[in-house]
């Protein structure tokens, strides 16, 4: 079972009482970007390219749980930049954990074996391994050999060691459906817990730009994975049933951006974790701050080809709130994989993209870089006293 029924009863619990309160816009999931530093340079990755001051920083254990606190999203995903670089991260998880939050840990996988005991195996506590398919796949996608033999160890000793564990796998418009389908039953054969799947989200940092894929081609290519699997072949997906199927192109959903707000050394990053277009210095701000309408499929030219759960997967928990009956329905007869798609957002009322990422990283650096000015102007006067 992709997600056990222990977090769908806290999560199902939460979304009703935000219903009951009137709030029509909450978050389910906190994405945690502890750092961005990274022991891998993925040719799709949209965070690395970073200054090295940049790259330096990191959230303090301290900003984690305020971070944690101040959104109160029933569910964190830590990502990053690789969060096992960061010295504290098992603090910050325990201290998650001890809320009695859902807290997903990714990973490359490539320190993780070695770092296994830092950590406690909990109902609340999920490893999520990136895989972006089988071996010869995921090496040439993180742009080195050996890291899908390392993660898949790694994978073996945790589940030996009792520990929840998924996997995030990303696909591009290279990807082949009869070999994700053989490796999403490998797998499943390891004894992963759930599988967590994604088209790749066109960063506009990415030093690889022609493997993204659009929204036409992103439903195509999930309706012929999801045909493959069926009957004995059924994986155990740790996304919602109408999530999985909007990805097949049988929901003509809108992005709920505020559902994953992101939270980084930046602050709080408008709109969602794949666009930086601005930062709030609380999460109360990002909220009531945020021109929410400004984003989304058919509003922005950089979200057109977005089917990214980030942005999605809130709007299929709702709707599945509000009707049941639907999720129900694609729970026991599985997703639609032929006929006729959902209508697709017109695009052509969009506004163009804006080009503003490149001044946050340079009002970033121009922080990070005023105490050594200032105290190399001091130094001198020190010396004088
Ligand atoms: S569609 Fe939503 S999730 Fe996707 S990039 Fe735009 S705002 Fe972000």
């Amino acid at each position: 079972m992709g997600i056990p029924l222990l977090q769908k009863a806290f999560v199902g619990a939460y979304v009703v009482r935000q219903h009951l309160a009137g709030r029509s816009r909450y978050p389910l999931v906190l994405m945690l970007e502890p750092l961005f530093r990274c022991n891998l340079a993925c040719a799709g990755c949209g965070k690395i390219d970073y200054p090295e001051e940049i790259l330096n920083q990191r959230l303090s254990v301290a900003d984690c749980l305020g971070a944690v606190d101040e959104c109160g999203a029933p569910v964190v995903s830590i990502a990053g930049g690789e969060p096992l670089l960061h010295k504290e991260i098992d603090e910050v998880v325990a201290a998650i954990v001890a809320r009695r939050k859902f807290v997903y840990l990714c990973t490359n996988g490539l320190l993780m074996k070695k770092q296994l005991a830092r950590f406690k195996p909990s109902p609340f506590f999920v490893w999520s391994v990136h895989l972006d398919g089988d071996e010869d796949m995921h090496d040439h996608a993180v742009c080195q050999s050996g890291v899908y033999a390392r993660a898949t160890e790694a994978i073996r000793e945790a589940k030996t060691r009792g520990f929840r564990v998924n996997i995030n796998c990303t696909l591009f418009n290279n990807a082949d459906p009869e070999r994700v389908a053989n490796f999403f039953d490998a797998i499943s054969e390891l004894g992963v817990d759930g599988i967590t799947v994604s088209p790749g989200y066109a960063y506009e940092r990415a030093p690889d730009q022609t493997h993204f894929l659009n929204r036409n081609r992103t439903k195509t290519l999930f309706r012929d994975i999801f045909r493959r699997g069926r009957g004995s072949r059924a994986w155990a997906f740790s996304q919602s049933a109408l999530f999985l199927d909007f990805l097949a192109g049988n929901r003509d959903y809108r992005c709920t951006p505020w559902g994953n707000p992101t939270r980084t050394i930046f602050g709080w990053q408008r709109p969602c974790y794949l666009l930086g277009e601005g930062y709030a210095k609380t999460f109360r701000e990002l909220m009531d701050e945020t021109d929410w309408d400004a984003y989304g499929t058919g509003n922005y030219a950089k979200c057109a080809d977005c089917m990214v759960h980030s942005g999605y997967e809130a709007t299929a928990v709702q709707d599945a709130i509000r009707h049941p009956w639907k999720a129900l329905t694609v729970a026991l007869s599985g997703v639609q994989t032929d006929g006729a798609m959902a209508r697709e957002i017109s695009l052509e009322r969009q506004r163009p993209a804006q080009y503003v990422f490149s001044r946050h990283v340079e009002q970033k650096l121009a922080e990070i870089r005023k105490p050594e000015t200032h105290s190399k102007a001091l130094a001198p006067a020190c010396k004088r006293a």
